[in-house]
């Protein structure tokens, strides 16, 4: 029960209205970090690495990491390629033991995008126990080495959503609503609750079928999160958040015991600080015991 794929899990938060955390990160302390968090929320969890750090320290090492820890958790676990824009990368990750990848076409023209998840979903689907999350609609700000503009950022058309989650046979989808990468530059962003409403009916009516995504969770007010939520949104995607808990505590740390040389009371003091993320996260989305 360790070792799901993303769709398993999601299938349930949707017709329960809850949502899974999908947590970024770049290395193991933060992975230890996020899975010890889950497990003592007893939350079903989605670990996600972005295209950089999976190619920096290996998808093959990432996914052994994944595997030691999820067997021994009494949580359902997943691991999740974020935002990957190379077919061949997608299909190296999966190969390697991933076991959610995300092909985001979502910058090419709507026919070369549903191409393009359509090829990664066989895949997959070939491989076995794997599933797959596409985009349609871009969503703006910088996610790794993806950089779409404010006014460049296209929302998701419903009907062609319909369209596309048919076409492509793709399990999970992640709808372009209106959220952003990295941090808001406004306390209220503008997100198009009704657009979300309305795709999560045609798609999930009358029974969850292609469980949705929210990507750029960070900063995100407590109202806007449980509201996105309950209109349908059952993959909550978080990574800004945990990088910048990462980096300020390194170097609050470092400034305040610039005498010491314990590497490993650097990591207890991130470690402590994402757990404390993670649960701020779990309690928000509703996923606290669902496991
Ligand atoms: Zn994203």
């Amino acid at each position: 029960m360790s070792i799901v794929n993303a769709k398993e899990m999601l299938l349930r938060a949707t017709d329960e209205k809850y949502a899974v955390g999908a947590f970024n990160i770049t290395n193991l302390i933060q992975m230890e970090a996020v899975v010890e968090a889950a497990v003592n929320k007893k939350a079903p969890l989605i670990i996600q690495t972005s295209v950089t750090p999976s190619k920096f320290l290996g998808a093959k090492v990432l996914a052994c990491i994944y595997r030691t820890l999820a067997e021994s958790a009494p949580i359902p676990i997943c691991l999740h390629l974020d935002h990957c824009s190379d077919v061949e990368f997608c299909k190296e990750c999966a190969d390697a033991g991933y076991t959610n990848i995300m092909i985001d076409a979502s910058k090419e023209i709507f026919k070369e995008n549903i191409r393009q998840t359509k090829h990664v979903c066989g895949y997959c689907h070939g491989i076995g126990n794997i599933s797959v999350e596409g985009e349609l609609g871009t969503v703006s700000g910088v996610e790794d080495q993806v950089k779409v503009a404010e006014d460049e950022a296209a929302l998701c058309d419903p009907e062609q959503a319909l369209k596309f989650v048919d076409e492509t046979g793709v399990d999970i989808f992640a709808p372009a609503i209106g959220t952003a990468h990295g941090v808001y530059k406004t306390k209220n962003p503008k997100l198009d609750f009704d657009r979300l409403k309305r795709i999560s009916e045609l798609i999930n009516g009358d029974e969850p079928k292609v469980p949705l995504v929210i990507h750029g969770g960070t900063g995100l007010q407590p109202d806007v999160v449980k509201r996105l939520v309950f209109l349908g949104g059952s993959k909550f995607n978080v990574s800004t958040d945990l990088k910048y808990a990462l980096i300020d505590t390194t170097y609050d740390y470092i400034s305040s015991h610039r005498d010491e040389y314990n590497p490993g009371k650097v990591d207890a003091a991130i470690k402590a600080t994402i757990m404390n993320r993670i649960y701020y996260w779990i309690d928000m989305l509703g996923c606290a015991g669902k496991a």
